[in-house]
């Protein structure tokens, strides 16, 4: 557990909503069940009702629901000013803002550029170079001219335009209107930021952010699908978003949005077969072996496991060791726990065992 203020001190910054401490610490308010973070605009609950976390996820173990109006759950750790850099780029891709422009703004440029490369895998001016050639490229893939796209990108010629937008997409924008993308986003989430990518058949890939071999699962991606992979918003991703929210407020067992993973017949069974594992279950990578018939693969069906490119919405979490012990994880173990207790916290719910105070139960934040 991280150091947190006082109480006294939380208790002061929680009835002042005084934002500077977002992020330092989050309240439980036991009458309600539910959790905030210290500027929720909600009516402030009595002092004595009040129990502090110093983060989102001790107050979902705790057995707290995330407040419907701060979402404690949202922007998890990302700065205000990082917020709104990226929320400019969205309205208008074909700003530029420059250095002397962050500067401006009391931004610091260096910390901009560790924020987005440890966020994003790439600077701030890559960030918005990209998003400003995934606009034009969405708006050629609509049916719109050229010249249109190019002015609209805030490129002055049309040779750096187009010697920008080969280099993304790996094709001329005359011959982009069908083309295909892997569109990136991250996503806030207890347990860190995620990177999700989708093509129009599907979401196609969901890892945690700070894995080490995020760039290697890129090339792989990119590799497979024969498709550049460029940050932007798309349909499947808002529907991956809204259905991540509500599993970790335990409130949806089953993804509903469309998946791709293209592997070997072999890793395509397998793949199935973590899907078919229902929530809140766990199996041993034997019975993975049993049940696509190979009951003696079981390596090979741990090391396919492993490469699951989809995290989370396909379960290989719900694998374990056949003595109990979790076995291993590539988002790391400590994440691949807390998915199974979240998804056995609610299946006692759910199924009605008695809980009388879910929100008192402190079994998980004590045995992490
Ligand atoms: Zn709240």
């Amino acid at each position: 557990m991280s150091a947190m203020p006082s109480i006294t001190e939380m208790q002061q910054a929680y009835l002042n909503r005084d934002s500077g401490y977002n992020g330092l610490f989050f309240l439980g308010v036991r009458t309600t069940g539910v959790f905030c973070r210290p500027t929720c605009p909600a009516r402030k609950p009595l002092p004595k009702n009040v129990e502090y976390f110093a983060t989102p996820r001790e107050a979902l173990f705790a057995g707290y629901r995330p407040c419907k109006r701060c979402r404690p759950l949202e922007h998890d750790e990302q700065p205000a000013w990082a917020g709104e850099l990226i929320a400019e780029i969205e309205r208008n891709p074909s700003a530029r803002i420059r250095e002397s422009d962050l500067r401006r703004r009391g931004i610091d440029p260096a910390t901009a550029r560790r924020y987005f490369q440890r966020q994003y895998g790439m600077t701030f001016q890559a960030f918005a170079r990209a998003r400003r050639l995934t606009g034009a490229l969405n708006q050629i893939r609509e049916g719109g001219a050229v010249d249109q796209a190019v002015f609209e990108s805030g490129y002055e010629s049309h040779s750096g335009f187009h010697d920008a937008f080969v280099r993304m997409f790996g094709s001329t924008p005359g011959q982009s209107q069908n083309r295909d993308c892997v569109f990136l986003e991250w996503m806030a989430s207890p347990l860190g930021p995620l990177v999700a990518g989708a093509t129009e058949k599907g979401v196609c890939l969901l890892e945690f952010s700070d894995r080490r071999m995020l760039e290697a699962q890129f090339a792989a991606v990119r590799k497979l699908f024969d498709l550049p992979l460029v940050p932007g918003s798309h349909r499947h991703l808002a529907v991956l978003r809204k259905e991540l929210n509500l599993y970790f407020e335990r409130k949806l067992r089953e993804f509903s949005v469309p998946l791709v993973y293209p592997g070997t017949p072999f890793q395509t069974q397998v793949w199935k077969a973590l899907l078919a594992i229902p929530y809140g279950q766990t199996r041993s990578y034997e019975q993975l072996a049993i049940a696509v018939g190979q009951p003696r693969a079981v390596r090979a069906v741990g090391r396919t496991n492993g490469l699951n490119r989809i995290a989370i919405v396909i379960p290989c979490h719900r694998v374990v060791n056949k003595n109990g012990e979790l076995g291993g994880y590539g988002g790391g173990l400590r994440r691949k726990q807390f998915l199974l207790e979240l998804e056995r916290g609610a299946h006692s719910l759910f199924a009605g065992i008695k809980e009388p105070h879910p929100h008192k139960n402190r079994r998980c934040a004590d045995s992490t």
